[in-house]
């Protein structure tokens, strides 16, 4: 770790490493608190994973909820989230719900905070929020839940009123950010810190040996490693290989945090969503969008013997768990690899080109889509697919012999189910967030939205998921101020993190869509004021 003298020449008050959610909201906060503020960006492009979201923010208790007369408590939410991380831990009455009190506090920091960070933002002029008042969060119907609608935010632009893009809201962070007067240097990947003698965080060291003097500290908020093959070798036990994450989430802060002796947390865990395999390994450079939500009615999912395993309208972090099932009686991951199976009505009356939603649009080339004139026929080119890809597409999965006429059983059993709008194996369809994914009904349906009889008659097609990463979300455990923090539970002064770099204790929940760019600009917020009060 170097412990020379940064050249105070090349120098600002706070330097930010990374130009996602996290980093543009520390930025900005810095730079409205009058910190002269410089960003790095290691990649040529600002943005990373930011740029590719779906841009759902989810904030407890914002203004427009208040306004609305919705009520969020603060108990009710705390208890949301406390029983979703550590449902094992979970105490409803106990004075921090049965965590250890350092995660109650994060939890806390959050409920208390996010709402502030989003009016930053808001007051800077780089978001104009809409409350998703339709969407729910994807426990709507749990108990703890008082708040089921309206915590999730989009900004909207003049020609996008509904709501902007990833890249889109990148542009407006950056302008704002710029506006502020925060320099902001692409093509520039920091490498290490600078610590003086007492161990304080005084600066930076890019890749081309620069040093940054740092005044007030530094953040890093430079993403997860869904790129990092190493390191999910290392930490991340289930074989989870693949992401949609931006190429620069390499992991660099969890390197430079274990060389720091920075206590890591919550490495295992992922934000997971499937992904559709033939397009990521065809071009992994190439951004294929995770799905979702599987869209449509006669649409199942099935394993390599051709039965369903799931409720296929779960959310999406937790549909790409039962991927991950480890069957300890046959020693393997039976659903690494799972079929998505439709017929042309389906595809017909659910595809949108929309980011998240593999349905095929009518005329669109999509050759990672499989189809047969009829089911027999689709199992067939299924397992030549399988056998004939590259190995990374099959993941050593094969079909089972009898998949065909499994399939076919299956596919009979599942439209006498939907015949009468009851899902007698996986309740799909029942709570709120699979109807809000599935879409408005097919008309004449007037059962269950969510499923419906396969046509009798072909084409049928077929889509092979694989689980992945939206990005991870350990690395260096931070505090209620975004602080770094070392193995022994010291901060380490002058550094702070936010975002996928950061370990928050969420562990493997998802409590809805947008909690991780909320948890972003939140702890990247904190950070900010925390150094300009240092
Ligand atoms: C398809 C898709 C849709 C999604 N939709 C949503 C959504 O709607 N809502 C939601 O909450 N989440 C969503 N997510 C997840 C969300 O996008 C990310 O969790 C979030 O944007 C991460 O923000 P971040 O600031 O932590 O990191 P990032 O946005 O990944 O930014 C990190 C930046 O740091 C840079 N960097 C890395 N290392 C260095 C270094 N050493 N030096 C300098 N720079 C460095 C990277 O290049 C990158 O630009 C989605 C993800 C995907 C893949």
């Amino acid at each position: 770790m170097p412990e020379v003298p940064v050249d105070a020449a090349d120098a600002a008050d706070l330097v930010v490493v990374g130009t996602g959610a996290a980093g543009f909201s520390a930025a900005i906060t810095a730079a409205r608190a009058g910190l002269d503020v410089l960003m790095l960006e290691k990649r040529p492009e600002l943005g990373g994973t930011t740029a590719r979201s779906g841009t759902w923010i989810w904030v407890p208790n914002h203004r427009l909820m208040r306004e609305a007369g919705i009520d969020d408590p603060r108990d009710a939410a705390l208890r949301y989230m406390a029983r979703l991380n550590r449902p094992d831990r979970y105490e409803p009455d106990h004075s921090t719900l049965g965590l250890p009190p350092e995660e109650h506090a994060m939890l806390a920091a959050f409920y208390d905070h996010a709402a502030e960070a989003l009016d930053e933002l808001v007051d800077a002029g780089a978001i104009d929020p809409v409350m998703l008042d339709r969407a729910p969060d994807y426990f709507a119907e749990l108990p703890e839940n008082a708040a089921p609608y309206g915590r999730v935010i989009v900004s909207r632009g003049r020609e996008r009123p509904d709501q902007l893009t990833g890249r889109e809201l990148v542009d407006d962070l950056a302008a704002t950010a710029r506006r502020l007067g925060v320099r902001i240097e692409t093509g520039c990947a920091v490498r290490d810190v600078v610590r003086d003698g007492d161990g304080t965080v005084r600066g930076v060291v890019t890749a081309g040996g620069r040093r940054i003097a740092a005044r007030r500290g530094v953040v890093f908020a430079t993403g997860g490693f869904t790129h990092a093959e190493d390191l999910l070798r290392d930490f991340v036990t289930v074989p989870v290989r693949h992401g949609g994450a931006a190429p620069g989430s390499e992991g660099d802060f969890v390197r430079i945090g274990q060389r720091l002796g920075a206590r890591l947390h919550n490495m295992s865990a992922a934000w997971l969503a499937p992904v559709p395999i033939e397009p990521l390994v065809a071009d992994p450079t190439a951004f294929t969008t995770n799905i979702f939500a599987l869209r449509g009615d006669s649409m199942i999912l099935v394993d390599r013997t051709g039965r369903r395993v799931t409720n296929e309208k779960l959310a999406y972090n937790e549909l790409a768990s039962v991927f991950l099932r480890w069957d300890p009686a046959t020693a393997e991951y039976p659903n690494l690899r799972l079929f998505m199976v439709f017929d042309d009505a389906t595809a017909r009356l659910f595809a949108d080109g929309k980011s998240g939603n593999p349905l095929p649009l009518p005329g669109v080339p999509a050759p990672h889509v499989v189809t047969g004139e009829t089911i027999d026929e689709l199992a067939e080119r299924l397992a030549e697919r399988l056998e004939t890809a590259v190995p990374e597409v099959a993941g050593g999965i094969r079909l089972d012999p009898a998949f065909g006429p499994t399939l076919a059983a299956t596919i009979d059993a599942y439209g006498d189910d939907a015949d009468v709008g009851v899902d007698r194996a996986f309740g799909r369809g029942a709570s709120p967030i699979e109807l809000f994914r599935n879409g408005p009904p097919r008309p004449g349906n007037d059962r269950n939205p969510a499923m419906f009889r396969f046509s009798p008659v072909g084409p049928y097609h077929a889509i092979v998921l694989a689980p992945a990463t939206l990005d991870t979300k350990g690395g260096p455990a931070i505090d209620i101020h975004g602080r770094v923090l070392s193995a022994d539970g010291s901060v380490i002064p002058g550094l702070y993190a936010a975002g996928n770099c950061a370990g928050f204790p969420s562990a493997q929940a998802y409590w809805a869509g947008g909690a991780t760019v909320g948890l972003a600009i939140t702890f990247g917020h904190l950070a900010a004021r925390h150094a300009a009060a240092s």
